[in-house]
């Protein structure tokens, strides 16, 4: 049995309701199912769910059965015994649980009188409707009415009674009574719909007319609607808006401002200058999908197939969605933490957002937020400017055409704040589950709820990334693909895409393991795969040409003949030098496309103890090389006079690329005491780390990164802070078994490493 609280409503035994059947979920919490038994109880005041207490009733009232659910979004209740409620215990969750028992009517009227009295009230209606165009359909209700008591539930909607009035009718014993007091309501209220009935005095007029007016264009709707039904054809476009803007499961805010702006419309007619927008507005608002979608069941199993297919390794990654995905199954939640993805370009970020959707079985949309630097972006502008528009977030909800897509929001680090306002404060309000479920687009002016949508983040680094935002998000790392794993999604992934792009058979191009090998190696320089992937594309576009023109049936791509199909020589390989001088050491630097080597280099030129840097070096690496040269002054004390007959000269190439970051603390400290000693340092040792003016070797970021980046550039041995020995972890395992890494705790340590003995 559930317990559907009514108001406004004449329920009395005998009679059948219609009731909406999203109004009956929204009330109770499930759907509604025919042979349902149900117990109607009045409340005192209109409320939802929420609301709901103990003392929101009345104590009398009625059960019945759910007879029928309609498709069209309406179900029949039919009503049978008055009940008296004992005790209503509302539960946390809402639900209502009654304690009740059957109230006896007191049957003192016989069933002649009542048929009599009701042919009576029947002519009346008829009469009333008599001449107006909707008088069939209103016989047709009648002729359908055998009791007073359809035939006041039918006519409730229209009655201006209130709550308290109808209930009295309910809560009265007498069967007599209770068709005298629906007698005079149905007569009373058919008066009063009565046009030509008159005013006994102004301001009861004026009530009368309000009411009226109510009346009336309660009864025109439901009478245009019969109407459109027989002929759809005749629907204007603003006739079928309107519809659909009353069919549609938008919330009562919205369906306001729907109105609201229809009235406008039609006030102004269709060819004034407002019209296109006002169009345009009401056709995003009803076209918007403001129906939930259900929660549908997570497959867990398939899910992990689906990322196994679509992507080779990132197996951290897989693991975390999975987990998010479980967690989301068990909490029956369409979404949870919102994931940010960072790491370099071309890692397969975006491309996973793609393929969680198609696990979860949802729609994906993509917003790019590169260079948004406006709040309007993302909130929308307000319908008072000329060509205003709603922000790329409903822009994106409206495309995918569902309540909970997956969308990835690419690219959240390089919002801008300008004088338009912060687009990140507004994406903030997007993202955080708080505040979603009410997320206002000054386009659309009424809250739409996000709470549904999988959001998915993606950004190169989190350094740009302003805190609030980034403490709504759950960060997770691509690494970057070391070569073996770049060859394996060459094979694998890209290079059937290219094919299938171009329109290549497998059997009609050949390329070896070799040449994929070397295009790695010598044509791109990159974490990702993306320069990989437009490598193999040119190579299939070129094999084309090579079908289509020369006929080929097999074309083969060797390394002799690489170069033929490709539109670009290798690159020049930023790969150690074989032989070392004073003063120069090999470092690591982190940067948005992932790990590089770069050169410390230093030099003594005659002067008097003037330090020059250059190569574009921010304030925090200055700093790092005045702590060596204070490091490097302590560490030699013989040879401090050095530093004051001379200038140094510290420079990092390349000079364009501005650098910043304290990692290369310890790579500068090395330089100078190479460069003191006149020993140099191989080229084939690198080395990352903050250094302390103690000496001590700090922990950096982008351990993974670095490391492989020495691993492509041919480095041998790197000195790492020992603090960071944890990420070793995450350091895929053909780069650790290709160099020799030595955790150290203090800088003389890596001075003695690379021999250049104290
Ligand atoms: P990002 O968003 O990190 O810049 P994308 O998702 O756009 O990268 O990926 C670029 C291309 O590389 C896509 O075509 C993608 O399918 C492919 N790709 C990246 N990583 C993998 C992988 N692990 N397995 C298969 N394909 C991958």
């Amino acid at each position: 049995m559930s317990v559907l609280p009514i108001f406004n409503t004449i329920a009395v035994p005998g009679a059948t309701l219609y009731l909406r059947t999203d109004g009956y979920q929204a009330m109770t919490g499930k759907p509604a199912r025919v042979d349902e038994k149900v117990t109607l109880i009045v409340a005192k005041k209109k409320l939802v769910r929420k609301e709901v207490a103990s003392d929101s009733f009345y104590p009398i009232g009625i059960s019945g059965i759910i007879s029928e659910v309609g498709s069209d979004g309406f179900m029949q209740v039919e009503l049978r015994n008055r009940v008296n409620i004992n005790e209503v215990v509302v539960y946390h969750d809402h639900t209502i649980d009654l304690d009740i028992t059957k109230r006896l009517d007191l049957e003192d009227m016989d069933e002649d009188e009542a048929q009599k009295r009701l042919r009576k009230i029947k002519d009346a209606i008829i009469r009333f409707a008599d001449g107006k165009q909707w008088s069939g359909v209103v016989r047709g209700y009648l002729s359908r009415w055998g009791t007073i008591g359809e035939v006041a539930a039918g006519m409730s909607p229209w009655m201006v009674n209130s709550n308290q009035e109808r209930y009295d009718v309910l809560a009265e014993d007498s069967v007599r009574t209770r068709f005298d007091m629906l007698e005079k309501m149905i007569y009373e209220n058919l008066q009063i719909l009565d046009v030509n009935e008159s005013a006994k005095d102004a301001q009861e007029e004026e009530h009368r007319k309000i009411y009226r007016e109510n009346a009336i264009r309660r009864q025109m709707e439901f009478l245009q609607k019969e109407l459109d039904e027989l002929h759809p054809e005749e629907m204007s476009d603003l006739r079928k808006l309107e519809i659909k803007l009353e069919e549609s499961e938008m919330n009562e805010l919205a369906k306001k401002e729907g109105r609201k702006v229809l009235s406008r419309l039609k006030a102004e007619g269709q060819n004034s200058a407002e019209a296109g927008l006002l169009m345009d507005y009401m056709e995003l608002l009803t076209d918007l999908p403001w129906k939930k979608e259900p929660m549908k069941e997570i497959s867990l199993q398939r899910a992990e197939e689906i990322l196994e297919e679509d992507h080779f390794g990132l197996e951290k990654v897989k693991k975390r969605i999975i987990q998010q995905l479980a967690v989301m199954s068990l909490k029956g939640a369409q979404s949870g933490s919102i994931l940010l993805f960072v790491g370099a370009p071309g890692t397969g970020k975006t491309s996973i957002g793609n393929s969680i959707a198609r696990a979860l079985d949802r729609e994906y949309t993509r917003v790019s937020l590169g260079g948004v630097r406006d709040e309007a972006d993302i909130r929308g502008h307000r319908r008072t400017y000329i060509g205003s528009m709603p922000g790329r977030i409903i822009d994106a909800i409206h495309k995918s055409g569902v309540s909970n897509p997956v969308i990835v929001l690419d690219e959240v680090d390089k919002l801008a704040a300008s004088y338009n306002g912060d687009p990140a404060s507004a994406l903030l309000e997007v993202l955080d589950p708080e505040q979603n479920a009410n997320f206002t687009d000054h386009y659309l002016n009424v809250p739409f709820d996000l709470s549904d949508v999988f959001f998915v983040c993606t950004a190169n680094t989190m350094d740009t990334i302003p805190a609030p935002l980034l403490n709504r998000m759950e960060v997770i790392q691509f690494q970057g693909y070391t070569p073996i794993e770049k060859k394996q999604i060459a094979i694998r992934h890209l290079l059937p895409k290219a094919r299938k792009a171009v329109g290549i058979k497998e059997a009609e191009l050949e390329i070896g393991e070799d040449v994929i090998e070397k295009i790695i190696a010598d044509y791109t320089r990159e974490s990702g795969v993306r320069g990989l992937k437009k490598c193999l594309d040119m190579i299939c576009r070129s094999a084309a040409v090579e079908i289509v023109m020369h006929q080929e049936q097999l074309t083969k791509v060797t390394l002799e003949n690489l170069q033929d199909f490709m539109d670009r020589q290798p690159l020049h390989r930023k790969s150690v030098p074989e032989s070392a001088k004073p003063g120069i050491v090999t470092g690591l630097a982190w940067t948005q496309v992932g790990g590089e080597i770069l050169y410390i280099e230093s030099m003594f030129t005659k002067g008097g103890g003037k330090l020059l840097i250059t190569g574009q070096l921010g304030d925090v690496m200055k700093e790092s090389a005045q702590i060596a040269v204070s490091l490097v002054k302590a560490m030699y004390p013989e040879k401090v006079e050095m530093f004051e007959k001379n200038d140094l000269h510290i420079h990092v190439p390349d000079g364009a690329t501005p650098k910043d970051g304290p990692s290369a603390g310890i790579t500068l400290t090395t330089a100078l005491a190479s460069l003191l000693t006149g020993q140099a340092v191989s080229p084939t040792f690198a080395m990352t780390g903050e250094v302390s003016l103690r000496g001590e070797v700090n922990p950096i970021g982008g351990l993974p990164e670095k490391l492989m980046a020495a691993h492509r550039a041919g480095v041998k041995t790197v000195f790492i802070p020992k603090d960071n020995e944890d990420d070793l972890r995450d350091v895929a395992d053909e780069v650790k078994a290709a160099l020799e890494i030595i955790p150290v705790r203090e800088i003389r340590e890596v001075l003695c490493g690379v021999g250049l003995e104290n």
